[in-house]
């Protein structure tokens, strides 16, 4: 049996409001790094996308953060992408009390970040760039933060972040507790910690964890001029569906090529304005469209209820972004499919790719009953366990 999250020690007002949501039982993660962020320790934890890294941080950071004075935050939590701050923002509100929760990012405009901070924002979600804009800009001032989280440091790293993140830590309280997320804790993120954690404890959680390797994985063999075609057949048998290409104006022709194939598909990439990306979010997570046609980027830890499917339209440029990207689907417990178009001459990309995920599978023709059948359940949770031996990541 798991502890409680009250036996971890999160005090009641915040115990009642998970239940609220049916969130009573902590996952793997939550178990693991709860109590001690609530005693003050730095920690690191990796685990895997979808496996609840938000409610690990967050639980503690709502149950300890001090209160702010204007402009002022007291903690600050660093995301690579404004949906995932956002996302962060969203899921904190719902259990914080009275606890305030502000965003600052990039693409909307300044007046109510400034606005919120003005009045007094105790926990700060923020992207790097427009943080150091706002402090620049003598808007916000981060001497008062002594929590820290840097969720996604290995995406944060990919993204070229880890500069701005120095500098925004290097502004934080000599004397602050530093938690750190991340899939993978090597290269640049170990040295992140080397610098700016002291002593942590570390937790790493795979096994047992519903996290990407809940999902069924196909590779279909498609001809180039196929793809579209067969993309529309997919969704139509999974339901909502990511679908994945490299460019931007790959997803707008998609998405415009679903359309007329009579799939309701939206873009999500970093060429859109931000109400453009939030408004096709939300009509993804409503159903309003069926599929979201995304960047990588642009997609990084989008959390939406019921995706039943990954397309990888072009193929994964490699197997951390393959993970990444089938993450989406398969989340917390749930099944999912992920779906890989493949031409005959990237078979050998994709058998280097499968070899550093241990998901060593044929290339098959397209058989999209596969999806029909699927279960979307934990039913199908341990049909990938290759993948979890050592160096899977
Ligand atoms: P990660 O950041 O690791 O990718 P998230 O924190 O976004 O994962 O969590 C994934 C989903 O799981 C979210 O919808 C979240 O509300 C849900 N979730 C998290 N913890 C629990 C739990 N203990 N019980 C049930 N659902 C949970
Ligand atoms: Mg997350």
């Amino acid at each position: 049996m798991p502890p409680t999250f009250a036996q971890l020690g999160a005090p009641d007002f915040i115990v009642s409001a998970l239940a609220q949501r049916g969130i009573s039982e902590p996952f793997a993660i939550q178990a693991a790094t709860v109590a001690d962020a609530l005693a003050g320790l730095d920690v690191c934890g990796r685990a895997p996308t979808g496996s609840g890294k938000t409610l690990a941080f967050g639980i503690p950071l709502v149950a300890s953060v001090g209160k702010a004075q204007p402009r002022k935050p007291r903690a600050l939590v660093l995301a690579p992408t404004r949906e995932l701050a956002d996302q962060i923002m969203t899921e904190l509100r719902t259990f914080a009390g009275k606890r305030r929760i502000g965003v600052a990012y990039g693409g909307v405009g300044y007046g109510a970040q400034i606005g919120s901070l003005r009045r007094g924002v105790d926990i700060l979600v923020a992207c790097p760039g427009r943080l150091e804009d706002l402090i620049s800009q003598g808007q916000a001032d981060l001497s008062a933060v002594d929590k820290v989280v840097i969720d996604e440091a290995d995406r944060m790293a990919d993204m070229g972040f880890i500069p701005a993140v120095r500098r925004l830590l290097d502004q934080t309280a000599a004397r602050r507790q530093t938690m750190l997320f991340s899939a993978t804790l090597d290269g640049d993120v170990a040295t992140l910690t080397r610098d700016y954690q002291r002593d942590p404890v570390r937790h790493e959680v795979d096994d047992e964890t519903p996290d990407v390797r809940a999902a069924e994985h196909v590779f279909w063999s498609v001809a180039k001029t196929d793809r579209t075609d067969i993309c529309a057949e997919a969704i139509d048998a999974a339901g909502l569906t990511v679908v994945f290409c490299r460019t931007r104006h790959g997803c707008d022709r998609v998405a415009k090529q679903l359309d007329r194939r009579g799939i309701r598909a939206a873009a999500l990439h970093g060429g859109r304005s931000q109400p453009q990306r939030t408004k096709a979010l939300a009509a993804f997570a409503a159903g309003r469209v069926q599929a979201l046609v995304a960047t990588d980027v642009a997609a990084r830890g989008i959390h939406v209820e019921g995706v039943s499917a990954v397309v990888h339209y072009d193929l994964a440029a490699d197997h951390k972004t393959y993970l990444h990207r089938s993450g989406r689907t398969a989340r917390a417990g749930e099944g999912g499919v992920v779906v890989s178009l493949i031409q005959p001459e990237q078979a050998r990309e994709l058998k280097s790719m499968q070899c550093k995920m241990g998901l060593v599978q044929p290339i098959t023709d397209v058989d999209v009953d596969v999806i029909r059948e699927a279960p979307r359940s934990r039913t199908r949770y341990r049909t990938l366990k290759r993948l979890d031996r050592p160096g899977a990541h």
